[in-house]
C-alpha cells in the first residue's frame, strides 16, 4: 500500500470501523477502572519503524481502536475526578465527529461560511449562558490556557495604547513592566500567557491575605494607588484545590475605580452561571474587560476547546489581526474572520461540538447538571466531614472537595507521605483517579466533579476506595 489515492473508497469503511468500536467503547465507560495497568502492553502496538510500504487504511485504524479502547486513559468515564477535567456530552461527541467529517479551515469566512457563522452562533449561546453582555467580542480558543493569551493580550494592548505605543506592531521595548496584580488563586495557565506575551511568568504581583491564597483586597487597593497608572488585575473564578472564588465584584469595582483592567479566569467556574442557585459566586463577571473560560471542561465537549470574551471586540482585532499578507482578506473585511481575533491561524471547525451540546440540552441541562455535580461535591464534603479520619480542608464551594486522610496518633510531619501515598494507591488501583497537591502548605486530595456521567454512585465508590485503601494500611 503507498498513495492514499488508491484508497480512497476505503474512507467510509474506515470511519465505520470507528463506528463500530463506538458503542461497546462508550458502554464500558461506566465500570471499567479509568485505566488498566493490565492493558498498558498494548501502547506498543503504536510503536514500530516508519513503514516504507503503508500497512494500509483499514488495517492501520483497526490497530489504532485495538491500542486505543484498551489502553487509553478512560478519562470520558464518570471516574476521573483528578485534575478538573469533563467528558464529552453525546451531542458534542458526534459534533466533534462532524467536525472531522467535514475538515473546515474554520479561520476565514471565505474558506468556512459554515464555521464562521456556527462559531458567531456558539459564543452568543455561551455569552447568554454566562449572562455575559452581547456586545462582548469573542473567540474560541483551543483551551483556557490559550483564552487567557486571548484576553492578556487584549490587556496587553490595551495598557500599551495607554501609554501611547502599539504593542502588536512594535513589541514591548522602551515600555516599563506592565503591572499585573492577582491574588493567590492566580492559575499557572496565566503564569504561562503572561511568559508568552513577554510581561513575565513571575510578572504577576501576588497579593494574598492568607496562606489559603485569598485576595487582599486592601492591599490591592494600596498597590493601584502607587501604580497610578493603567493596571491589570486578574481574577479568578474557581481555584483548583478547592473551587474558591476570588470576590469578582469587588474586584470589578477597585478596576473601576482604579482604571484598571480586570482579566477573570473562569476556566470552570464561570459555570456557576448557569445556575440560580450559585451565579452570586461570578457576581460582577459581566463588568469584566476579559472572561474566559474552558469547553473542555464543565461544558463536556471533547478536547480541545476554550473561549474568550473580550469587552471592546475591536481591542480583539488590533491584537491579532492585521497579517499583511496579500493574499489574506484586508482588515477592513465586512465579514468576520475568527484568525484574526485570536491566536490561531488555521483552525477547525471547533464551534460544532459547542453548537451541538448547547442546542441539544439547552440553559435547563447544563443548569442541571451544574447543580447535580455541585449535589455530588457536598456529598462528598459531608462524607469526609463525617470520618474521623479524613479532614475537610476548605468548605465545598463548587465541584471540587479538597481533604487530607488524617488518622489520630499519626504526627503532623508525617502526613504529608501518608497522604502521598494515599494519591498513588489510588492512581495504581485504578477504578477512581484522584490526585495530590498542596494547600495550605499541606499534601491533599482534591477530587472534582464535573463530567456529565457521573453520579452518586460514582463518588460513593471514589468514597470506598479511599476507605478500602485506608483499611488495607490498618491491616
Ligand atoms: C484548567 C484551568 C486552566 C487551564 O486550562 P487548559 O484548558 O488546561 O489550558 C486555567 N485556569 C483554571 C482556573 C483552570 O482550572
Amino acid at each position: 500500500m503507498s498513495d492514499p489515492l488508491h484508497e480512497r473508497d476505503q474512507t467510509a469503511a474506515a470511519l465505520e470501523e470507528v463506528a463500530r468500536a463506538a458503542g461497546p467503547y462508550l458502554g464500558s465507560l461506566g465500570d471499567r477502572p479509568v485505566h488498566d495497568h493490565g492493558a498498558d502492553g498494548l501502547i506498543d502496538l503504536l510503536d514500530h519503524p516508519l513503514p516504507e510500504r503503508g500497512e494500509g487504511t483499514l488495517d492501520t485504524v483497526r490497530r489504532l481502536l485495538r491500542a486505543g479502547t484498551g489502553a487509553a486513559t478512560h478519562s470520558s468515564g464518570p471516574r476521573f475526578f483528578h485534575f478538573v477535567v469533563g467528558g464529552s456530552t453525546p451531542a458534542a461527541q458526534a459534533g466533534d465527529w462532524v467536525t472531522s467529517l467535514l475538515d473546515q479551515a474554520g479561520g476565514l469566512w471565505l474558506t468556512s461560511p459554515f464555521a464562521t457563522r456556527a462559531e458567531t452562533v456558539a459564543l452568543r449561546w455561551l455569552k447568554d449562558l454566562f449572562g455575559l453582555p452581547e456586545s462582548y467580542g469573542g473567540v474560541l480558543t483551543p483551551s483556557a490556557t490559550f483564552a487567557n493569551l486571548t484576553g492578556l493580550a487584549c490587556a496587553r494592548q490595551w495598557w500599551g495604547e495607554r501609554h501611547g505605543a502599539d504593542v502588536a506592531a512594535d513589541g514591548l521595548a522602551g515600555l516599563p513592566p506592565m503591572p499585573v496584580l492577582a491574588g493567590g488563586y492566580l492559575h499557572p495557565s496565566s503564569r504561562k500567557a503572561l511568559q508568552i506575551l513577554g510581561c513575565g511568568r513571575d510578572g504577576a504581583r501576588i497579593l494574598a491575605a492568607d496562606e489559603t491564597g485569598r485576595v487582599d483586597l486592601a492591599a490591592m487597593d494600596r498597590a493601584l494607588d502607587e501604580i497610578d497608572g493603567p493596571a491589570v488585575i486578574i481574577g479568578n473564578a474557581g481555584e483548583v484545590n478547592t473551587g474558591d472564588f476570588d470576590p469578582i465584584g469587588e474586584l470589578a469595582d477597585l478596576a473601576e475605580r482604579h482604571g484598571a483592567w480586570l482579566h477573570v479566569d473562569g476556566a470552570f467556574g464561570l459555570f456557576a452561571a448557569a445556575s440560580p442557585r450559585l451565579s452570586h459566586l461570578v457576581e460582577g463577571v459581566e463588568r469584566a474587560h476579559s472572561v474566559i473560560s474552558d469547553g473542555h471542561k464543565w461544558l463536556n465537549v471533547p478536547y480541545e476547546s476554550g473561549f474568550a470574551f473580550v469587552r471592546e471586540p475591536e481591542l480583539m482585532a488590533r491584537s491579532f489581526g492585521a497579517w499583511g499578507a496579500a493574499y489574506l482578506p484586508p482588515g477592513d473585511d465586512p465579514h468576520v474572520n475568527y484568525n484574526v481575533l485570536g491566536p490561531e491561524s488555521s483552525r477547525r471547525a471547533r464551534a460544532l461540538p459547542v453548537w451541538a451540546t448547547l442546542r441539544a440540552y439547552g440553559r435547563q441541562g447544563y443548569r442541571e447538571m451544574v447543580e447535580r455535580h455541585h449535589d455530588l461535591a457536598l456529598r462528598l464534603g459531608a462524607i469526609v466531614e463525617e470520618a474521623p479520619d479524613l479532614e475537610l480542608l476548605a468548605p465545598v464551594r463548587l465541584c471540587v472537595v479538597c481533604f487530607r486522610y488524617r488518622p489520630p496518633g499519626v504526627p503532623p510531619e508525617e502526613l504529608d507521605a501518608l497522604n502521598a501515598w494515599l494519591g498513588a494507591e489510588l492512581l495504581a488501583d485504578g477504578r477512581v483517579y484522584a490526585g495530590t497537591t498542596t494547600y495550605r502548605g499541606v499534601t491533599a486530595l482534591r477530587p472534582a466533579m464535573l463530567n456529565w456521567r457521573t453520579t452518586e454512585a460514582d463518588v460513593d465508590l471514589l468514597a470506598s476506595v479511599v476507605r478500602e485503601i485506608i483499611d488495607r494500611r490498618a491491616s
